[in-house]
């Protein structure tokens, strides 16, 4: 039977407990207090306390209960738009600052986990981006040559090469990210959670903020059970913002994404499908992505929402969609499915705010937060202890803006993705 939709899904199974946690109850002091548990906030709250900062961390529900815990585990370096669109957008300071930070950013997620011993499946073989036709193909080569252009260890892979290293022949090229790799999502964000928590945080679950007000100088965060008096508020709840600061929720459209798992491929089966360990994700407009975990179960992604119409419709997509790929499975069955919400932003670009003195903020990672997530998390903590300037950090301050004509773009990404998952003859 499938497990619950809402929930996890395989994640959830598959990984470690999370850390014991409380919900808070009383009222706390700290220097910095962080809200929501993610890949940013934990990475924030782990790196000031290895500062020897005094952190809370508050969690409305639990570590990883946010896109965190959700995502398809590919752990890549760069941003979801080419490395030449971050200088014409953001022009050459910033532009080059942020190039300069994520181009090798997944060993920042790599050096946690292993310093940190954190069990999350682990893969250091790359990702492959997968060419979807001849317009995906010429895509593949433009990444693949400013990349170069940039001494990144990247290659184009021709189809021969693509068949024998996915299992699939149907991608005419692709893009071999040697910087990459994947991770179970869940685990490393909870393993993150526990590395925060042994340096010193502290981080309480089940404890949504819902107020935030200046107080003498000093930000008071208060929960249903207690309140936090600290000297900096740090939000970092991106496209899961609930209660508070509304502008960061709504200065991004939201895109649903699915994933589906099968039970475990039988060994010979296995081999065949992503043999070396890579991860993958397609060019198409409305995109796909695939992978195996350790039980040699295939996981298998794409946008839209497991509920109403669009549950049977993507349910049926991404068993076709299986077949198509790797006729090799045979009959399969589902065995876990699950989605999440990705906050896409105007620019494909993530945003950094300082809405008033000592709060900052991220969000709109635009479905690519492993390692940015990680590595803005680190850079927020810089910034707190002071070795880096509100005006030297790697992207400039903004003001969040509501995302135009927001809820008919939502509606129209979900019909959109339900119409390219219906059987071609409907
Ligand atoms: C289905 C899916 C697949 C994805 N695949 C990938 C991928 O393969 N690679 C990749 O790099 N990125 C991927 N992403 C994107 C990535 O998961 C996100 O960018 C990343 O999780 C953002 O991290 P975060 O810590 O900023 O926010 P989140 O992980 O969303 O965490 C925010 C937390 O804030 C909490 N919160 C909200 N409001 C409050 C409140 N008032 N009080 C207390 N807590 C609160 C939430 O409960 C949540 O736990 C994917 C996302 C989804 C949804």
């Amino acid at each position: 039977m499938l497990n619950d939709r809402r929930s996890h899904g395989l994640w959830e199974q598959s990984a470690p407990p999370p850390p014991v946690t409380e919900s808070l109850a009383g009222d706390i002091t700290a220097d910095v207090a962080v809200v929501g548990a993610g890949y940013t906030g934990l990475s924030t709250a782990l790196h000031l306390a290895e500062r020897g900062f005094g952190v809370v961390v508050l969690e409305a529900v639990e570590i990883g209960y946010g896109a965190a815990g959700r995502s398809t585990g590919l752990v890549n370096a760069g941003l979801w738009v080419m490395p030449s669109v971050l200088k014409d957008t953001l022009g050459p300071v910033y532009g080059g600052r942020i190039l300069d930070l994520l181009r090798d950013s997944p060993r920042t997620v790599f050096e946690i986990v292993d310093k940190h011993n954190i069990p999350c499946e682990l893969k250091r073989a790359g990702t492959i981006h997968c060419g979807a036709g001849e317009k995906g193909a010429v895509e593949i080569r433009e990444r693949a040559r400013q990349w170069q252009a940039l001494g990144a260890p990247v290659r184009v892979l021709e189809a021969e090469e693509m068949r024998a290293k996915t299992g699939t022949s149907i991608y005419p090229a692709g893009l071999l990210d040697l910087r990459a790799g994947t991770i179970q999502p869940l685990a490393y964000v909870r393993g993150l959670g526990g590395a925060a928590i042994a340096a010193g945080a502290r981080v309480f679950t089940k404890s949504p903020v819902e107020r935030i007000e200046r107080d003498g100088g000093i930000w008071r965060l208060t929960t249903p059970g207690g309140s936090v008096r600290a000297k900096w508020a740090v939000l970092s709840t991106d496209t899961y913002t609930s209660r508070i600061v509304p502008e960061l929720r709504s200065e991004q459209v939201v895109v649903p994404f699915f994933h589906v798992a099968t039970a475990p491929l039988s060994d010979n089966i296995r081999r065949t499908i992503l043999p070396e360990g890579q991860g993958a994700f397609d060019t198409r407009k409305v995109l796909g992505a695939f992978r195996t975990d350790d039980a040699g179960r295939l996981i298998v992604g794409s946008a839209g929402a497991l509920r109403g119409t669009g549950a049977a419709i993507h349910r049926r997509w991404a068993l076709r969609h299986i077949r198509a790929l790797f006729p090799q499975v045979g009959e399969i069955m589902l065995e876990h499915e699950w989605y999440g919400h990705i906050g896409m932003t105007n620019d494909h670009l993530p945003r950094f705010h300082a809405p008033a003195e000592n709060m900052i903020a991220v969000a709109g990672y635009n479905g690519r937060g492993i390692a940015p997530g990680t590595v803005f998390g680190r850079e927020l903590a810089r910034h707190i202890a002071g070795e880096v300037a509100l005006d030297g950090m790697f992207l400039p301050v903004s003001a969040p803006r509501v995302a135009p004509f927001r809820a008919i773009r939502e509606g129209y990404y979900e019909l959109g993705a339900q119409i390219a998952h219906l059987p071609p003859s409907q």
